[in-house]
């Protein structure tokens, strides 16, 4: 069983299914020569893959070129289907630190073969998340300082001010599709300077109010 924190609250939810959003930083997009989609593209990572604060993320050996992508995590705290963005923050219980760790060779691999990338999103540690923050405490989550430092050394900036679809959007958008549960988690997108990760690496992911979350790579 895998659950986050609710930090204040001291409240524990267990995370059903995780919605991740592709290409909603422009600037990301860009880098990866990708043009960004009129309406948000998500994808799944299982709750499998969750790892935490001081937790080890393991490359897996198949691979020689795993990313990192610092997101925005919303936890949801109350079940919805096709929700209004008007009505959409009013399912959030908080805000989090997470890392969309990504096998860069192996997705394209499959891309370019028309193949499901499950296997390049969702692997073992692919996850690591922080403890949440009551959303209660986020007067604006669309103005939060993103940064992610790798041996101390700064590969990612931006803010949730530059995304591309909002938080409601987001939200209102993945409840046409699937139910939002309690305890589900979106992550939504990365900003530029995704990069490759290697054995020994230390990253440190902030958000501005949320905190910092460090984890090792093996
Ligand atoms: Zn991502």
């Amino acid at each position: 069983m895998h659950t986050v924190l609710l930090s204040g609250k001291e409240r524990t939810y267990r995370v059903g299914k995780i919605l991740c959003v592709t290409r909603n930083y422009r600037a990301h997009a860009a880098e990866l020569n990708n043009e960004p989609p009129a309406q948000p593209v998500f994808f799944l990572k299982p709750a499998s893959s969750i790892i935490s604060q001081g937790e080890t993320a393991v490359i897996p050996p198949c691979s020689r070129n795993c990313q990192h992508e610092v997101e925005l995590a919303v936890l949801i705290g109350k079940w919805g289907k096709n929700i209004a963005p008007e009505t959409a923050l009013s399912h959030v219980a908080g805000y989090g630190i997470g890392i969309d760790l990504t096998l860069r060779d192996l997705q394209g691999d499959l891309k370019a073969k028309g193949l499901p990338w499950s296997m390049a999103k969702g692997f073992d540690t692919s996850c690591p998340l922080s403890d949440f923050v009551p959303a209660a405490q986020i007067p604006d989550p669309q103005a939060l300082g993103l940064s992610l430092y790798v041996n101390d050394e700064l590969r990612q900036q931006g803010n949730s001010a530059e995304m591309i679809h909002s938080i409601p959007d987001l939200i209102s958008a993945a409840s046409a599709i699937f139910s939002l549960e309690e305890g589900d988690i979106l992550l939504t997108g990365t900003p530029a300077g995704v990069g490759p990760l290697v054995s020994g690496d230390r990253l440190k992911a902030q958000i501005s109010q949320l905190g910092t979350l460090v984890i090792d790579i093996r």
